[in-house]
């Protein structure tokens, strides 16, 4: 295996591990695929051109870097200085390209001719056939049908882009059986198929590889802070959490800096102790799901829990292993917002900055509301994406 040059000690140890979290819990038939993964991920990634690449990719068609903006109302609302990291301005609405370009420059550089993924509010899914478009690769996508009916006009843009939609109709129909099924696809094709995961989720390397490509987040923040306000370092920094990819891209480089808080902000669903909710770090206990130990939602005898959350992008029982051990260590402080909560405050973003956020997104603007802050502070909340892809929701919910 590939040593890892660790930027943090929360990094993940040459065994794939975030102190007892992480690992590769797959089944024999997946060991070829996974192990040339963690043997060449690094390797790959550290090449003189699949860097320039990627960094120019990302400049010409993601438009990066992504503006970090001063967000006045709503700093005035708030009593501090409030700044939002624009990734929903990133091509396709969300931070998801980031890593779908990162993974498809990795797939071509393995000689993969295949892509597939899994998708929950279908972000991913549109991410994964964008890049699959833009570089001519055959690109099937696995859906959960209940998120397929939620989610109608992104699994009409995967069509256009031209790729296969196939739904998952197994369980609650939603992101988890989606995973599940591209799984299954992946044993089934294990030489030719490369398995785009969209979050730090999965068995080791994905985790490791995926915040290492969401990392360039936390990258522009250093700068672009320093820019406005001389200092690299806001007091806050605060991100949604479904698995965990574009809060962990935010936290990246400052994971090390104690003095910067970092808040991730979960799915309370109708409430955390309802029965209906994804707040996987109040409720979840150490368990493997789809590759990883991490902490799950699950009963006393270790089914998996349905979870629920109004944004189909928060609606999983698991985290990405990294969380589960920043979560531990207490590195990372975890709140929780309700759907309720979260409709709110998008709808507050909405009217005092002109910004329609992505429904996970508001969950992390909800956040502010538990919050207490002196007038100097500065924070930074990633806003991971936009809310195109969530108005029937929003129309749904009404109450603006
Ligand atoms: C998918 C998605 C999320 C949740 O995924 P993470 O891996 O936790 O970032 C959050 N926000 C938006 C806009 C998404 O599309």
């Amino acid at each position: 295996m590939t040593k890892i040059d660790s930027i943090s000690k929360y990094a993940v140890d040459s065994k794939g591990y975030y102190g007892k979290f992480g690992g590769a819990y797959i089944p024999e038939m997946l060991h070829p695929n996974v192990e040339e993964l963690q043997q060449r991920y690094l390797q790959i990634m550290s090449e003189k051109s699949f860097v320039n690449d990627f960094k120019k990719l990302l400049k010409d068609y993601v438009g990066r870097p992504t503006p970090l903006y001063l967000a006045q109302r709503l700093s005035e609302k708030f009593g501090a200085n409030i700044y939002l990291k624009r990734e929903d301005l990133c091509h396709t609405g969300a931070h998801k390209i980031n890593n779908t370009i990162g993974q498809i420059l990795l797939a071509k550089r393995l000689g993969k001719a295949k892509i597939i993924a899994e998708t929950g509010a279908g972000q991913h899914g549109v991410a994964t056939a964008t890049v699959c478009a833009l570089t001519g690769v055959e690109c099937i996508v696995y859906m959960g049908k209940v998120d397929m009916e939620r989610q109608k006009p992104n699994v009409e843009r995967m069509r256009i882009l031209g790729a296969e939609v196939r739904p998952a109709t197994s369980g609650s129909q939603t992101l988890k059986d989606a995973t599940n099924e591209a799984l299954r696809h992946w044993i089934n094709n294990p030489w030719d198929t490369h398995y785009i995961i969209g979050s730090v989720v999965g068995p080791h390397p994905y985790p490791d590889m995926v915040a290492r490509f969401q990392s360039v987040i936390s990258e522009e923040m250093k700068l672009q802070l320093a820019e406005s306000t001389g200092e690299e370092n806001p007091d806050y920094i605060i991100a949604c959490v479904g698995g965990g990819s574009n809060a962990i891209g935010a936290f990246y480089h400052y994971l090390d800096e104690e003095n910067v808080q970092l808040i991730a902000v979960e799915a309370g669903g109708e409430g955390v102790s309802s029965g209906r909710s994804a707040a996987t770090t109040q409720l979840g206990k150490e368990g493997v799901l789809h590759g990883s130990r991490s902490l799950v939602m699950q009963t006393q005898d270790g089914q998996v829990v349905e979870p629920h959350s109004i944004s189909a992008g928060l609606d999983y029982p698991g985290i990405g292993p990294i969380h589960a051990h920043l979560f531990e260590t207490g590195r990372v402080k975890f709140l929780s917002a309700t759907d309720e909560e979260a409709m709110k405050a998008g709808i507050l973003l909405s009217r005092l900055e002109g910004i329609i956020p992505a429904i996970e997104t508001a969950h992390a603007i909800a956040a502010l509301d538990q919050m207490k802050f002196n007038t100097n502070d500065v924070i930074v909340i990633n806003l991971s994406g936009r809310g195109d892809k969530d108005l029937e929701t929003y129309i749904k919910w009404g109450g603006y």
